[in-house]
Parts: C-alpha cells; sequence; structure tokens
C-alpha cells in the first residue's frame, strides 16, 4: 500500500507502521520493528529466526572490524564440529552444571538410537581443549590463541526475543592459552575493551565495562568481565559481551591436562598448567544498527517535469551514489518507478537509514542536496561540490550525538542507593541501581527475591523481575569512596567492597 501524500509527517507514520507504541509493549515494538525493517523473519522452530540480509551484512561488518582487530593481536580463525560427546562434554563439573539445563543431544539418526547421544555445542571448551593438550607441548607454543565464527545452541526456556536471546545463535569464540597469569589477565581487558569499542564505535550504543559476581561468572571459569548495555524503554540492563578468564581451571590435570615444562624451573622438572581465556560476542550485537548510511531519494517530479530533468535528475542520484561510495559511506539511490517520495522516506525511516538525500529540479538547479537527519528531522542543503568531506562528516557527528544522546540516558537512570527502601522503587522507576556491595553470593540471592517481589506488573516477556547483579564497573570512580569497615551493603549490612551495578534484565 503506497501512501499517496508527498511529505507524510515520517514519525506518526513509522509508529502506525509498527503498530504498537515502544513505550506500551516493548518486546512487540521490538520485534515488529526488526520484522517491518526486514531485518529478521520469523521461522518454524521456536526461538530459532532467520537473519535477512539486511541485519546479516550487520554480522558482517562487525566481523570484518573484529577479525581485523584479533589477527593484529595474533589470534587465528579455525574451526571446531559441532557435536560434542557426552564424556567429553561433562568432563568439567562446574561448566556442565552450568550449562546442562540448556544443552541440546542429537539422539537419533534415521530410524536408528545413537549408541551415544551427541551433545550440539553450547559453547566449545570441552570441544577445543583436549586438542590444545595435544598441540601444546613447550612452552614455545604459547600463546596459542585461536578463534572461531560459528552458531551454538542453548535451548533457553526463557522467552525467546529477536537477536537479545535466542536458542541457536552466531557467535565468535575466541580460545587462548597462556603461559603466565598476567598475560592472561592483560588479554581479558584487552579483548573486552574491543567488544566496548564494537558497541560504542560502530554502534553508538554505550555500554559499562564491569566485572561480573562470581554468581553470575561463566560456569567454569576464574572471572568474567563484561560489557553491559542498558535498555531505557524497559529499563532493563543487558549483558552485550563476555570476556572470561577461565585460569587453570580448564588445563588441570584431572581436566584437559594442558601443560608445558615451567621454563622458569632450574630442574627442568617443573610443570606449568596454562592460563586460560575465552571470550564471545554473539548477534545479539546487532539488534542496533543498520547497513545502509545514506539513502538517496529523487524528489519533486511532478507531470511538468521534462524528460530530460527526469534523467539528469536519476544521473546525478547514481553519481552521488558513486561518489559518496568512494570515499567509505554505504550509500544506495532508491530509483524505484511507483513509489511516492513519502512512500520512500517512511520506508528508509523504517530500516533506520541515518542520512537522507533528496535531489529535486530546484536542488540539480542549485547545484545541491537536501540532507535529512533521521535522528533529528534537521534539513539542510549540502553543496554537491563539497559533498564528499560533509557526508562522512555529517555521519560522524550523527554517531556521536546518538551515542551521547543515548550515554546520557544510561547514566541518568544509573542511580546511586544506599538504602534498601530505595532499591526496588528505583528498579520499578525503570532504573538500574548501584549499590556498594558486599560480594556475599547469598546477599545476591537474596537481593534478587526481595527486588522480585514488587507490586508492579511487570513485562511479561521480560524474564527475571528480580534484580541481579549486572557488573562491578572497572572504573569505580563515578561514585563516593567506600570507606572499609564503614560503608555497609544495604541488602544485608555486611561490610561493603565494591560499586555493583544490580537491575532486571534480559
Ligand atoms: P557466554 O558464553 O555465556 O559468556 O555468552 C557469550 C555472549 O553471548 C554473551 O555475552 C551474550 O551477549 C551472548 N549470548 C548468550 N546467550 C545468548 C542467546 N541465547 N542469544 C544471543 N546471544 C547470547
Amino acid at each position: 500500500e503506497k501512501p499517496e501524500k508527498e511529505d507524510p509527517k515520517i514519525e506518526g507514520a513509522v509508529q502506525i507502521a509498527v503498530g504498537v507504541k515502544k513505550e506500551v509493549d516493548f518486546a512487540a515494538w521490538y520485534t515488529n520493528v526488526l520484522v517491518k525493517a526486514d531485518m529478521l523473519d520469523y521461522y518454524s522452530v521456536s526461538g530459532c529466526y532467520i537473519l535477512r540480509p539486511w541485519s546479516y551484512s550487520i554480522w558482517e561488518i562487525i566481523q570484518e572490524w573484529f577479525n581485523s582487530k584479533i589477527k593484529e593481536m595474533g589470534v587465528e580463525n579455525a574451526y571446531f564440529p559441532m557435536f560434542i560427546s557426552q564424556k567429553v562434554l561433562e568432563r568439567e563439573k562446574d561448566h556442565i552444571e552450568g550449562f546442562s539445563p540448556e544443552v541440546a543431544w542429537v539422539t537419533r539418526a534415521g530410524q536408528s538410537d545413537l549408541e551415544e547421544p551427541l551433545a550440539i555445542r553450547p559453547t566449545s571448551e570441552t570441544a577445543m581443549y583436549p586438542y590444545y593438550a595435544k598441540w601444546i607441548k613447550s612452552h614455545r607454543d604459547l600463546p596459542l590463541k585461536l578463534n572461531q565464527w560459528n552458531s551454538v545452541v542453548r535451548w533457553e526456556f526463557k522467552n525467546p526475543q529477536p537477536f537479545l536471546r535466542t536458542r541457536e545463535f552466531l557467535w565468535q569464540e575466541g580460545h587462548t592459552a597462556h603461559l603466565t597469569k598476567a598475560e592472561a589477565d592483560k588479554e581479558v581487558l584487552d579483548i573486552l575493551d574491543l567488544y566496548r569499542r564494537v558497541f560504542e564505535e560502530l554502534l553508538a550504543v554505550p555500554v559499562i565495562p564491569g566485572v561480573k559476581s562470581e554468581k553470575e561468572k561463566f560456569a567454569g571459569g576464574l572471572y568474567t568481565t563484561t560489557v553491559e548495555g542498558f535498555i531505557p524503554t524497559s529499563g532493563r540492563g543487558i549483558q552485550a559481551a563476555t570476556s572470561h578468564c577461565l585460569g587453570q581451571n580448564f588445563s588441570k590435570p584431572e581436566m584437559f591436562n594442558i601443560f608445558v615444562e615451567d621454563p622458569n624451573d632450574p630442574t627442568g622438572q617443573g610443570k606449568t598448567y596454562v592460563w586460560q581465556n575465552s571470550w564471545g560476542l554473539s548477534t545479539r550485537t546487532i539488534g542496533a544498527m543498520v547497513i545502509v548510511q545514506a539513502i538517496i531519494v529523487p524528489c519533486g517530479i511532478t507531470a511538468k517535469t521534462t524528460e530530460e530533468q527526469r534523467q539528469a535528475i536519476t544521473a546525478k542520484c547514481e553519481e552521488l551514489v558513486a561518489t559518496l561510495r568512494k570515499v567509505g559511506v554505504r550509500a544506495r539511490a532508491d530509483l524505484r518507478d511507483g513509489y511516492t517520495p513519502g512512500y520512500k522516506f517512511n520506508d528508509w525511516e523504517q530500516k533506520g537509514v541515518p542520512l537522507r538525500l533528496e535531489i529535486g529540479p530546484q536542488d540539480l538547479a542549485k547545484n545541491q542536496t537536501l540532507g535529512v537527519r533521521r535522528d533529528t528531522g534537521v534539513k539542510a542543503p549540502i553543496a554537491l561540490t563539497s559533498i564528499e568531506a560533509v557526508v562522512p562528516a555529517l555521519l560522524e557527528t550523527i554517531q556521536d550525538e546518538m551515542f551521547t544522546r543515548a550515554r546520557d540516558v544510561y547514566w541518568s537512570r544509573v542511580k546511586q542507593v544506599t538504602e534498601w527502601e530505595k532499591v526496588v522503587p528505583t528498579l520499578d522507576n525503570k532504573c538500574v541501581v548501584v549499590l556498594p556491595w558486599c560480594e556475599v553470593e547469598s546477599c545476591e540471592d537474596d537481593i534478587k527475591e526481595r527486588s522480585g517481589r514488587a507490586a508492579e506488573p511487570q513485562d511479561e516477556r521480560a524474564p527475571s523481575a528480580g534484580a541481579k547483579s549486572l557488573a562491578i564497573p572497572l572504573d569505580q570512580s563515578h561514585w563516593d569512596p567506600i570507606i572499609p569497615g564503614k560503608t555497609k551493603c544495604p541488602a544485608c549490612d555486611r561490610d561493603a567492597k565494591r560499586w555493583t551495578l544490580f537491575g532486571r534484565s534480559y
């Protein structure tokens, strides 16, 4: 259906097209946006979705960027099979305890039952590390740094959400082995910073880097670092990506037995078990980005427009695409026949393209184009003679301003709270709280339990109404210093250790 009006109120049109208001039913709004923008389609298996080119190409951009960065760090890509035998999967007790409820199993081939069921990898530590034990013979084989781009399956029972929580998802999983803890520790943070940059620099999504609590850390690991995002409409946190130090938990003798002779042991007899990391970034990242940066739309063509003028406009649009692509802008021209400019504006608006360039007969006469920003609606003519410089700079500005706005919203919803009475009301106000926390696991359980009893009706589709710890921010300087022995945990009155983000989350 094509709206006839030339200049529809874009915002209103999008609202109608999407069908539900973001503030009323965020989950439905979010899915509708993705479907309408041709990013995603539903699939016949629940919890699985189709990534259409409009979203898959975003994944490709993230891949390209992240690949180049990790290769600079000496990481190589490899591929391991998707099946894991039961025996191997269950070798690490804590690891399997964490993952077993979500593991999908293949039990049959054709008509016959398999002798031993095969797990579909929920993550590949146990698939890979037997071979690390085989390949790492001497300290000269270290560090070993492999990454794979693959899909994993976690049969989640919480409500699925496109990109955010799906049963099969695409990700990269990096697995590295080091001689020393110091080296492993450094890499954990280097990777975490790359993850931060994926969100902040590529996607304009602000995140808070931090450490996970013992309860929330990766099953079987030593410690987990995370970049935590925030969804203002629901007031919920979202774990954006994680970089784990596994310590020597997987390398120790009763596990995968990955060791080298200690190069620093003068007797030459000593063994050192390797220090390992694993880190992953999934298609959860995609929800927020679009692939086309500038869309060029011919405008102002009426019955009076001559054929010559029409051709001149089309040629100019095509020329503009070529010029912009040359300076690295992902540009496209919408030259579809039979659609009004208004329809096209709306279409690209829905798809999230940040900049629209309109070209009509008058623009052509003045050798200019009208630039329209999606984020602010601000319109300004751009001289075609300076387009190569102006458009990239404008895109940069849009990115910066969107990021700054999102960051300000995020931080305005991070509330320092020191009294328990304020925790639940603050959460109900769609905020996350930062508490001076004791870091005791039973206290975390207690916080979850006590904050889950809110009277407020909850978003049904969003899981876990109780607050959990999201991250212990690496940068503690945002809040008043914690005085050892004096600052108390507002939940249990034990001594507080560090400021910790708690919130409802996805
Ligand atoms: P993990 O191995 O559990 O640390 O997960 C690595 C990353 O994958 C997390 O930080 C999430 O961003 C992402 N992730 C975990 N589960 C899912 C899921 N069901 N769907 C999409 N992304 C996920």
